[in-house]
């Protein structure tokens, strides 16, 4: 099964992939988690991206494009994975459909800014290995520690609260579109925030089965 999870910063993408991907047995591939380990390693990609991510801006499509073609290629992707922040763009979707790619579902999770806003200040991210937590809703085991990797748990420096503005704001102009792309390809399905992650997961999965 081949998944998009579409939605604005902070919806819960990371969390809801990371509990469909054990639910499938399929990898969830999250460009934003590939950059991070890129700027953490210092290397070329890293450096090209880093000034664009902690402003909130976009990296390139070009990009993001040879990223993701190479992540696909990889043996662990054979029986299907699932997408987490790409593609974010109408370049993007258009090149993913040029290399043969297709969709079973895309999910667009909805939620309000508000929302979104009241949430991120919570947020926890592993620098490692990319689980996302909140000191509330997710909390791990043992606080700033990572439950799966045993790292020291960051604030992410683009989770401020306006740079959280600015990334909303390249949201609605440049990934919102997508859902009208996908929509008119039959595959958008629209779930709403459900206040809790169990709660979300059960409605995401659900109409996944349907
Ligand atoms: P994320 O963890 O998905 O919120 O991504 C963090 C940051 O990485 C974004 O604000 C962008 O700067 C960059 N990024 C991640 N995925 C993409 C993408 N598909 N297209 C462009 N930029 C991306």
């Amino acid at each position: 099964m081949n998944l998009i999870l579409l939605g604005a910063p902070g919806a819960g993408k990371g969390t809801q992939a990371a509990i469909l991907a054990k639910e499938l047995n399929i990898p969830t591939i999250s460009t934003g988690n590939i950059l991070r380990a890129a700027v953490a390693s210092g290397s070329e990609l890293g450096k090209q991206a880093k000034a664009c991510m902690e402003s909130g801006a976009l990296v390139s499509d070009e990009i993001i494009i040879g990223i993701i073609r190479d992540r696909l290629a990889e043996p662990d992707c054979a029986n299907g994975y699932i997408l987490d922040g790409v593609p974010r763009t109408i370049p993007q979707a258009e090149a993913l459909e040029e290399n043969g790619i297709k969709f079973d579902h895309v999910v667009s999770m909805e939620i309000a800014d508000k929302t979104i806003l009241e949430r991120m200040s919570g947020r926890r991210v592993c620098p490692k290995c990319g689980a996302s937590y909140h000191i509330t809703a997710v909390p791990p085991k043992k606080e700033g520690v990572c439950d799966e990797c045993g790292s020291e748990l960051i604030t992410r420096k683009d989770d401020a609260p306006e740079t959280v503005k600015s990334r909303l704001a390249v949201y609605h102009k440049e990934t919102e579109p997508l859902k009208e792309f996908y929509r008119s390809r039959g595959v958008l399905v629209q779930v709403e925030d459900q206040g809790s992650v169990e709660a979300t997961s059960a409605a995401i999965l659900k109409v996944l089965k349907e």
